[in-house]
């Protein structure tokens, strides 16, 4: 049993070896370009919005996650109501 457990642990001939540290790279749907991350500036409601977001440097396409946009959202409702 112990012998198997080595054969398993050792990386086979030929295996593409992952990069764990990579972080998940986001590309474009159009280019397939890999995105970077980029300051955009948002409007919403009259109000410009500045942040960092995935952005294709090719076709300039920007990405925001629905999770980011509501957070996003929430913050800027609440710093109205503050003025
Ligand atoms: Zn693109």
């Amino acid at each position: 049993m112990a012998e198997n457990d080595e054969q398993k642990k050792a990386p086979e001939a030929g295996q593409v070896e992952t990069q764990p540290e990579q972080p998940r790279v986001w590309k474009c749907g159009r280019c397939k370009c890999d995105l970077v991350t980029k300051k955009v500036e948002l409007d919403y409601m009259g109000y410009s919005i500045s942040h960092e977001l995935p952005a294709c440097p090719k076709c300039g396409k920007v990405y925001i996650s629905k999770e980011l946009a509501e957070g996003r959202m929430c913050e800027v409702e609440q710093t109205l109501e503050d003025k």
